[in-house]
Protein backbone atom coordinates (compact mmCIF):
# COMPACT_ATOMS: atom_id res chain seq x y z
CA UNK A 1 0.00 0.00 0.00
CA UNK A 2 1.79 3.41 -0.67
CA UNK A 3 2.15 5.56 1.73
CA UNK A 4 -0.12 8.38 3.03
CA UNK A 5 0.71 11.25 2.27
CA UNK A 6 -0.32 15.28 3.32
CA UNK A 7 -2.37 15.49 0.00
CA UNK A 8 -4.20 12.23 1.18
CA UNK A 9 -5.05 13.54 4.64
CA UNK A 10 -6.02 16.99 3.86
CA UNK A 11 -8.63 15.45 0.99
CA UNK A 12 -10.10 13.37 3.57
CA UNK A 13 -10.85 15.96 5.66
CA UNK A 14 -12.45 17.62 2.85
CA UNK A 15 -14.64 14.99 2.17
CA UNK A 16 -15.56 14.32 5.67
CA UNK A 17 -16.53 18.02 6.04
CA UNK A 18 -18.60 17.82 2.78
CA UNK A 19 -20.30 15.30 4.13
CA UNK A 20 -21.01 16.72 7.40
CA UNK A 21 -21.91 20.11 6.26
CA UNK A 22 -24.32 18.98 3.17
CA UNK A 23 -26.20 16.56 6.07
CA UNK A 24 -26.78 19.61 8.24
CA UNK A 25 -27.90 21.67 5.67
CA UNK A 26 -30.23 19.19 5.03
CA UNK A 27 -31.46 18.19 8.55
CA UNK A 28 -31.96 22.39 8.54
CA UNK A 29 -29.55 25.01 10.44
CA UNK A 30 -30.54 27.95 12.06
CA UNK A 31 -29.69 31.73 9.59
CA UNK A 32 -26.47 32.77 9.16
CA UNK A 33 -24.70 35.10 11.59
CA UNK A 34 -22.48 37.53 11.50
CA UNK A 35 -19.31 36.96 13.62
CA UNK A 36 -18.17 40.06 14.61
CA UNK A 37 -19.59 43.51 15.29
CA UNK A 38 -19.01 45.90 12.73
CA UNK A 39 -16.99 49.14 13.28
CA UNK A 40 -17.96 51.17 10.66
CA UNK A 41 -21.70 52.66 9.67
CA UNK A 42 -23.09 49.22 10.06
CA UNK A 43 -23.25 46.95 6.50
CA UNK A 44 -23.47 49.47 3.73
CA UNK A 45 -22.43 52.70 2.12
CA UNK A 46 -21.85 55.44 3.96
CA UNK A 47 -22.51 58.87 3.56
CA UNK A 48 -20.16 61.20 3.21
CA UNK A 49 -22.35 64.60 4.44
CA UNK A 50 -22.78 61.98 7.67
CA UNK A 51 -20.37 58.83 8.02
CA UNK A 52 -22.67 57.85 10.92
CA UNK A 53 -25.58 57.51 8.47
CA UNK A 54 -25.93 54.45 5.81
CA UNK A 55 -27.85 54.74 2.44
CA UNK A 56 -31.33 53.12 2.74
CA UNK A 57 -31.54 49.49 1.58
CA UNK A 58 -31.54 48.79 -2.48
CA UNK A 59 -28.82 52.01 -2.76
CA UNK A 60 -26.53 50.50 -0.16
CA UNK A 61 -26.72 47.13 -1.36
CA UNK A 62 -25.72 48.52 -5.16
CA UNK A 63 -23.18 50.72 -4.06
CA UNK A 64 -21.35 48.04 -1.42
CA UNK A 65 -21.14 45.56 -4.68
CA UNK A 66 -19.62 49.06 -6.79
CA UNK A 67 -17.23 49.50 -4.14
CA UNK A 68 -16.08 45.42 -4.11
CA UNK A 69 -16.41 45.12 -7.63
CA UNK A 70 -14.01 48.27 -8.59
CA UNK A 71 -11.92 47.63 -5.59
CA UNK A 72 -12.72 50.66 -3.97
CA UNK A 73 -10.92 50.79 -0.09
CA UNK A 74 -13.81 52.44 1.17
CA UNK A 75 -17.66 52.40 1.14
CA UNK A 76 -17.98 56.05 1.54
CA UNK A 77 -20.35 58.00 -1.02
CA UNK A 78 -21.82 61.20 -2.01
CA UNK A 79 -22.81 63.36 -4.46
CA UNK A 80 -20.36 66.53 -5.72
CA UNK A 81 -21.77 68.80 -3.84
CA UNK A 82 -21.92 66.68 -0.36
CA UNK A 83 -18.02 65.91 -1.25
CA UNK A 84 -17.12 69.64 -1.98
CA UNK A 85 -19.03 70.64 1.86
CA UNK A 86 -17.08 68.52 3.25
CA UNK A 87 -13.63 69.81 1.43
CA UNK A 88 -13.09 67.02 -0.89
CA UNK A 89 -12.70 67.06 -4.57
CA UNK A 90 -13.99 64.99 -6.97
CA UNK A 91 -11.56 64.24 -9.68
CA UNK A 92 -12.20 65.48 -13.33
CA UNK A 93 -13.89 62.64 -15.73
CA UNK A 94 -15.42 60.32 -13.38
CA UNK A 95 -17.76 57.62 -13.46
CA UNK A 96 -20.79 58.41 -11.62
CA UNK A 97 -22.94 55.75 -10.40
CA UNK A 98 -26.61 56.51 -10.13
CA UNK A 99 -28.85 55.82 -7.14
CA UNK A 100 -32.57 55.55 -8.03
CA UNK A 101 -34.28 55.99 -4.58
CA UNK A 102 -33.90 58.62 -1.77
CA UNK A 103 -35.60 58.82 1.79
CA UNK A 104 -37.88 61.97 1.52
CA UNK A 105 -39.39 63.15 4.62
CA UNK A 106 -43.55 63.39 4.61
CA UNK A 107 -44.46 66.92 5.36
CA UNK A 108 -48.21 68.45 6.27
CA UNK A 109 -50.34 70.94 4.87
CA UNK A 110 -48.20 73.50 6.12
CA UNK A 111 -44.98 72.19 5.00
CA UNK A 112 -43.32 70.78 8.26
CA UNK A 113 -41.82 67.99 8.31
CA UNK A 114 -43.76 65.04 10.58
CA UNK A 115 -42.45 63.36 12.52
CA UNK A 116 -43.18 59.71 14.59
CA UNK A 117 -43.68 59.31 18.08
CA UNK A 118 -40.14 59.55 18.94
CA UNK A 119 -39.85 62.92 17.32
CA UNK A 120 -37.43 61.65 13.79
CA UNK A 121 -39.12 62.09 10.69
CA UNK A 122 -41.83 60.22 8.89
CA UNK A 123 -40.24 59.52 5.33
CA UNK A 124 -41.08 57.44 1.90
CA UNK A 125 -38.98 56.16 -0.76
CA UNK A 126 -39.46 58.74 -3.72
CA UNK A 127 -38.08 58.07 -7.17
CA UNK A 128 -35.48 60.03 -8.40
CA UNK A 129 -32.26 59.18 -10.05
CA UNK A 130 -28.94 61.16 -8.38
CA UNK A 131 -25.64 61.03 -9.36
CA UNK A 132 -23.03 59.51 -6.50
CA UNK A 133 -19.17 59.13 -6.26
CA UNK A 134 -16.95 56.95 -4.39
CA UNK A 135 -14.15 58.51 -2.28
CA UNK A 136 -11.41 57.48 -3.86
CA UNK A 137 -12.95 59.85 -7.10
CA UNK A 138 -11.95 62.51 -5.09
CA UNK A 139 -8.71 64.08 -4.66
CA UNK A 140 -8.17 64.18 -0.92
CA UNK A 141 -9.91 60.57 -0.99
CA UNK A 142 -6.48 58.90 -0.38
CA UNK A 143 -5.83 60.45 3.29
CA UNK A 144 -9.24 59.19 4.12
CA UNK A 145 -9.03 57.27 7.67
CA UNK A 146 -12.05 55.71 8.35
CA UNK A 147 -13.35 56.32 12.30
CA UNK A 148 -13.77 52.84 14.16
CA UNK A 149 -17.28 54.19 16.27
CA UNK A 150 -18.28 50.87 17.12
CA UNK A 151 -16.58 47.84 19.43
CA UNK A 152 -17.34 45.48 21.85
CA UNK A 153 -17.83 46.60 25.12
CA UNK A 154 -14.90 44.35 26.04
CA UNK A 155 -12.90 42.60 23.05
CA UNK A 156 -13.58 38.94 23.42
CA UNK A 157 -10.46 38.67 20.94
CA UNK A 158 -6.91 40.08 22.02
CA UNK A 159 -4.86 38.81 19.69
CA UNK A 160 -4.37 37.59 16.40
CA UNK A 161 -2.77 34.80 17.62
CA UNK A 162 -5.76 33.60 19.41
CA UNK A 163 -6.78 32.24 15.57
CA UNK A 164 -4.28 29.59 16.33
CA UNK A 165 -1.00 28.11 14.79
CA UNK A 166 -2.34 27.17 11.30
CA UNK A 167 -3.95 30.37 10.62
CA UNK A 168 -1.02 32.04 11.47
CA UNK A 169 1.52 29.93 9.37
CA UNK A 170 -1.31 30.32 6.28
CA UNK A 171 -1.61 33.49 6.74
CA UNK A 172 2.07 33.98 6.34
CA UNK A 173 2.75 31.57 4.20
CA UNK A 174 0.36 32.47 1.52
CA UNK A 175 1.48 35.99 1.15
CA UNK A 176 -1.38 37.75 0.79
CA UNK A 177 -1.74 41.38 1.76
CA UNK A 178 -4.19 41.47 4.72
CA UNK A 179 -5.55 44.62 6.18
CA UNK A 180 -7.05 44.79 9.58
CA UNK A 181 -9.13 47.86 9.59
CA UNK A 182 -12.46 48.73 10.02
CA UNK A 183 -14.72 47.96 7.44
CA UNK A 184 -18.36 47.23 6.90
CA UNK A 185 -17.35 43.12 5.98
CA UNK A 186 -14.57 40.78 5.95
CA UNK A 187 -13.59 40.64 1.97
CA UNK A 188 -11.08 39.49 -0.68
CA UNK A 189 -10.72 42.26 -3.53
CA UNK A 190 -9.30 40.40 -6.38
CA UNK A 191 -8.51 43.87 -8.08
CA UNK A 192 -6.08 44.43 -5.90
CA UNK A 193 -5.21 41.18 -4.55
CA UNK A 194 -6.05 42.20 -0.86
CA UNK A 195 -7.70 41.04 1.96
CA UNK A 196 -9.56 43.52 4.38
CA UNK A 197 -10.96 42.09 7.92
CA UNK A 198 -12.23 43.75 10.78
CA UNK A 199 -10.16 44.90 13.69
CA UNK A 200 -9.25 41.92 16.04
CA UNK A 201 -10.88 43.17 18.88
CA UNK A 202 -14.24 43.27 16.77
CA UNK A 203 -14.76 39.27 16.17
CA UNK A 204 -17.09 37.56 18.93
CA UNK A 205 -14.68 34.41 19.13
CA UNK A 206 -11.65 33.37 17.95
CA UNK A 207 -12.86 30.52 16.19
CA UNK A 208 -15.18 32.47 13.80
CA UNK A 209 -12.28 35.08 13.12
CA UNK A 210 -9.70 32.19 11.96
CA UNK A 211 -12.46 30.54 9.83
CA UNK A 212 -13.82 34.14 7.86
CA UNK A 213 -9.73 34.30 7.63
CA UNK A 214 -9.68 31.45 6.16
CA UNK A 215 -12.35 32.08 3.90
CA UNK A 216 -11.30 35.28 2.54
CA UNK A 217 -7.50 33.64 1.92
CA UNK A 218 -9.70 30.51 -0.17
CA UNK A 219 -10.77 33.60 -2.37
CA UNK A 220 -7.23 34.72 -2.92
CA UNK A 221 -6.32 31.42 -3.69
CA UNK A 222 -8.52 31.52 -6.97
CA UNK A 223 -6.33 34.63 -8.18
CA UNK A 224 -4.65 33.73 -11.73
CA UNK A 225 -0.90 33.75 -10.39
CA UNK A 226 -2.40 30.93 -7.56
CA UNK A 227 -5.03 28.35 -8.61
CA UNK A 228 -6.62 30.29 -11.49
CA UNK A 229 -9.91 29.67 -10.35
CA UNK A 230 -12.92 31.13 -12.62
CA UNK A 231 -14.98 32.44 -9.68
CA UNK A 232 -12.25 34.64 -9.17
CA UNK A 233 -10.74 35.62 -12.40
CA UNK A 234 -14.04 35.28 -14.09
CA UNK A 235 -15.36 37.36 -11.72
CA UNK A 236 -18.99 37.77 -13.22
CA UNK A 237 -21.06 39.97 -10.31
CA UNK A 238 -21.93 38.93 -7.55
CA UNK A 239 -25.24 37.03 -7.17
CA UNK A 240 -24.08 35.24 -10.30
CA UNK A 241 -23.39 31.74 -10.76
CA UNK A 242 -20.44 32.04 -10.70
CA UNK A 243 -20.21 33.80 -7.77
CA UNK A 244 -22.14 31.47 -5.63
CA UNK A 245 -20.01 28.43 -6.49
CA UNK A 246 -17.43 30.37 -5.64
CA UNK A 247 -18.74 31.22 -2.39
CA UNK A 248 -19.46 27.74 -1.85
CA UNK A 249 -15.42 26.75 -2.39
CA UNK A 250 -14.49 28.88 -0.09
CA UNK A 251 -17.03 28.51 2.48
CA UNK A 252 -15.65 24.56 2.82
CA UNK A 253 -12.21 25.53 2.56
CA UNK A 254 -12.43 27.20 5.12
CA UNK A 255 -14.62 24.77 7.40
CA UNK A 256 -11.85 22.61 6.03
CA UNK A 257 -8.97 24.09 7.72
CA UNK A 258 -10.64 24.88 10.29
CA UNK A 259 -10.90 21.51 11.38
CA UNK A 260 -7.39 20.72 10.37
CA UNK A 261 -6.19 23.74 12.87
CA UNK A 262 -8.54 22.02 15.53
CA UNK A 263 -10.81 25.24 15.92
CA UNK A 264 -14.24 24.01 14.75
CA UNK A 265 -16.70 23.97 17.25
CA UNK A 266 -20.51 23.14 16.73
CA UNK A 267 -21.54 26.45 16.12
CA UNK A 268 -19.31 26.88 13.27
CA UNK A 269 -20.02 24.20 11.48
CA UNK A 270 -23.24 25.22 11.94
CA UNK A 271 -22.81 28.63 10.89
CA UNK A 272 -20.97 27.44 8.20
CA UNK A 273 -23.23 24.41 7.15
CA UNK A 274 -26.36 27.90 6.89
CA UNK A 275 -23.72 29.68 4.47
CA UNK A 276 -23.29 27.19 2.14
CA UNK A 277 -27.26 26.51 2.38
CA UNK A 278 -28.22 30.02 1.32
CA UNK A 279 -25.42 29.95 -1.66
CA UNK A 280 -26.22 26.41 -2.88
CA UNK A 281 -30.32 27.45 -3.13
CA UNK A 282 -29.28 29.89 -5.53
CA UNK A 283 -27.45 26.86 -7.81
CA UNK A 284 -29.23 23.05 -8.74
CA UNK A 285 -28.10 21.73 -5.47
CA UNK A 286 -27.40 18.43 -7.13
CA UNK A 287 -24.52 15.88 -5.98
CA UNK A 288 -22.17 16.72 -9.32
CA UNK A 289 -22.21 19.95 -7.71
CA UNK A 290 -21.19 19.50 -4.59
CA UNK A 291 -18.44 17.26 -6.18
CA UNK A 292 -17.00 20.05 -8.03
CA UNK A 293 -16.77 22.14 -5.11
CA UNK A 294 -15.35 19.76 -3.24
CA UNK A 295 -12.40 19.38 -5.54
CA UNK A 296 -12.08 22.79 -5.68
CA UNK A 297 -11.58 23.11 -1.92
CA UNK A 298 -9.26 20.08 -1.48
CA UNK A 299 -7.34 22.05 -4.67
CA UNK A 300 -7.42 25.53 -2.76
CA UNK A 301 -6.91 23.43 1.11
CA UNK A 302 -4.02 21.70 -0.58
CA UNK A 303 -2.37 25.11 -1.79
CA UNK A 304 -3.09 27.19 1.46
CA UNK A 305 -1.35 24.19 3.77
CA UNK A 306 1.56 23.49 1.30
CA UNK A 307 2.41 27.68 1.26
CA UNK A 308 2.40 27.79 5.24
CA UNK A 309 5.34 24.63 4.88
CA UNK A 310 2.70 22.58 8.03
CA UNK A 311 4.14 19.17 7.67
CA UNK A 312 1.62 15.87 7.59
CA UNK A 313 2.90 15.16 11.07
CA UNK A 314 2.57 18.32 12.07
CA UNK A 315 -1.36 18.37 10.91
CA UNK A 316 -1.29 14.83 12.70
CA UNK A 317 -0.47 16.11 16.12
CA UNK A 318 -2.79 18.50 16.06
CA UNK A 319 -5.85 15.75 14.58
CA UNK A 320 -4.58 13.76 17.93
CA UNK A 321 -5.25 16.42 20.47
CA UNK A 322 -8.76 18.04 19.22
ZN1 LIG B 1 -16.78 34.89 0.30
Amino acid sequence: MAKKTRQDFINAEVAKVTGDLTKLMRQGVAPWQRGFVPSVGGLGAQKIANLQQTYSGLNSMVLTMQAASAGYEHNVWGTYSAFKKKGYRVNQKSHARIICWFEKPYKDEDGEVVTDEWGDPVTYLAAKAVAVFNIAQTAEGADFKPKANRKPVAPLVESIDDAGELALAVLEGSKVTTKWQPTPSPCYVPALDEIRMPPVVNWLSAERMAKTLFHELAHATGAKHRLDRPGITDFSGFGSHGYALEELVAELTAASLCRLGGLDTPETDANSAAYLKSWAQKLDDNPSLWLSVAKQAEAAANWLVDAAEVSLSELETIAANR
